[in-house]
């Protein structure tokens, strides 16, 4: 008997909050059942919460915690094919494959999101312009669709089922189990460089430098004008050989930093944090780090993820919470259009992170394409960072860029179908197999997808 429990839900960015009615999902087993104990009422599968904003989200309907859906189901060590179930977070499929050679495909910036999840928005990581998205090692994903049948996808069968799974968003039914290709590495260290940039163009003169690097990303200070607009730290990295140590690299700077910044801070309130502050923090990361190029040998966890060393980061930006705004354009011109936009709006991000994008596009609702890719961090402060939004909206809409669904909570519908224009044959196929709309999410009613 399925009981459902009304709990408070938010994304990482705290903004929006719901309470829905949710109930956990403890083995694959029980999903039909559950499906049936809706009562009528639309469904959404919620991972670890990590996306930011409403995709996980479901005010008028009943939510699947999938964190239940916890094992590891097989594995071919001759191969690398992994089999789990999809509350599977990647944190726990490093901490049990790495010590036996193998590390995930594709990881974001923090571990704890869910193979659910990870397959949900399609996620990229630093190395997409050589390995693409996590997608693309994903063989066979089993969905139960809402006619309550388990169906198992792949590229060969339903595969137009498989490829609006990956990518869209929960809304095709929940991800049971699948199927991912993990890779060999020698050793838990990551051979690092990292380069003090200077200013926007000098950014890409380096990231043109950084191909024969398999991850690559920069932090950016989106706060500085004038010549120096752009500047910013880029790491860039592949994994070392076995007989690599660690030493105490650039990359533990920024974590350490973080941390300082969210020792002993009031979290009721986010009044420390404003314009002063954050340029503060800006202009004190960036003169930290040394002029030039330089090499060190890092521990993988504060290269792939330095805000996970400090434990609720999310809660420093107050009760109000945060928005973070990331999209991806093919034109180097509307990045520094962007940037001067967000430098003259009075809005001020915390941190901000920008890469260059491989050359692929899965089409449907995944965000990633070639172009350059920026995501900005900022404090909620209600319509005037609404405003700066819908202006950065519209630029990065005439550049013809798209702003990734798996960080937003306000994009409109009309400039989300503009900028995904494969929604419409998404959308066909999802109504195909979800024709009650079963499966909702409030991203998904905002944007007209369900
Ligand atoms: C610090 C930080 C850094 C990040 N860096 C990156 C990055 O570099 N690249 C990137 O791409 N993303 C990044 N993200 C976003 C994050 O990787 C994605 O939002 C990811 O989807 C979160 O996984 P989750 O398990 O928390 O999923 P949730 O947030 O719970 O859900 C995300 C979506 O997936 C769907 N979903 C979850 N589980 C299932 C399931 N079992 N079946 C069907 N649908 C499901 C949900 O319905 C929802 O639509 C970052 C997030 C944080 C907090």
């Amino acid at each position: 008997m399925t009981q459902w429990t009304m709990k408070e839900l938010s994304g990482w960015g705290r903004f929006p909050t719901t309470r829905s009615e949710c109930a956990l999902l403890e083995a694959r087993a029980d999903a039909r059942e559950m499906l049936e104990a809706r009562d009528g009422h639309a469904i959404l599968a919620h991972g670890m919460g990590r996306s930011y904003g409403d995709a996980a989200l479901l005010e008028r309907g009943r939510v699947l915690l999938t964190s239940g859906l916890d094992e590891i189901l097989g594995f071919d060590p001759e191969t690398g094919w992994l089999e789990c179930e999809a509350g599977v977070t990647l944190s726990e499929l490093i901490e049990r494959f790495l010590p036996r050679g193998f590390f995930p495909p594709v990881l974001p910036g923090t571990q704890f999101v869910s193979v659910g999840g990870a397959i949900g928005c399609n996620i990229h990581g630093k190395n997409h312009h050589v390995d693409g998205c996590f997608g693309d090692h994903v063989r066979a994903i089993d969905l139960l669709v809402a006619s309550g049948e388990i169906v198992r996808c792949s590229r060969e069968v339903h595969p137009e089922l498989f490829w609006a799974t990956v990518g869209g968003m929960g809304l095709t039914g929940v991800i049971l189990s699948a199927q991912i290709q993990l890779y060999r590495v020698d050793s838990p260290a990551i051979e690092v460089e990292t380069v003090r940039v200077e200013n926007l163009d000098h950014f890409f003169e380096e990231s043109s430098k950084s191909k024969d690097f398999t991850h690559v990303v920069s932090w950016i200070d989106t706060v500085k004008r004038g010549k120096a607009m752009g500047r910013g730290v880029m790491m860039r990295g592949r994994h070392a050989g076995s007989d690599a140590s660690f030493d105490a690299g650039g990359v533990d700077r920024l974590a350490s930093m973080l941390g300082k910044i969210a020792d002993g801070k009031n979290f009721e309130s986010n009044a420390w944090l404003n314009r002063f502050t954050i340029t503060a923090f800006n202009e004190a990361y960036f003169r930290k780090e040394r002029k030039g190029t330089h090499a060190s040998t890092s521990h993988f966890a504060p290269f792939f993820f330095p805000l996970d060393a400090v434990q609720n980061w999310n809660y420093v930006y107050g009760p109000r919470g945060f928005l973070q705004y990331q999209f991806v354009v093919p034109s180097r011109d509307a990045v520094r259009a962007a940037l001067e936009e967000v430098t003259r709006s009075g809005q001020f991000s915390f941190l901000s992170v920008i890469k260059e994008f491989g050359d692929q596009d899965h089409g449907g609702l995944s965000f990633p394409c070639e172009g350059i890719t920026l995501a900005m961090d900022f404090p909620n402060t209600g319509a005037a960072l609404m405003r700066l939004f819908e202006r950065l909206d519209d630029l990065v809409l005439e550049a013809g860029g798209r702003v990734y669904m798996g960080k937003d909570a306000r994009l409109s519908r009309p400039k989300m179908r503009a900028m995904y224009p494969e929604w419409v044959r998404w959308k066909e196929v999802r109504d195909e197999w979800d024709p009650e709309r079963v499966f909702q999410s409030d991203l998904g009613i905002r944007l007209g997808l369900v």
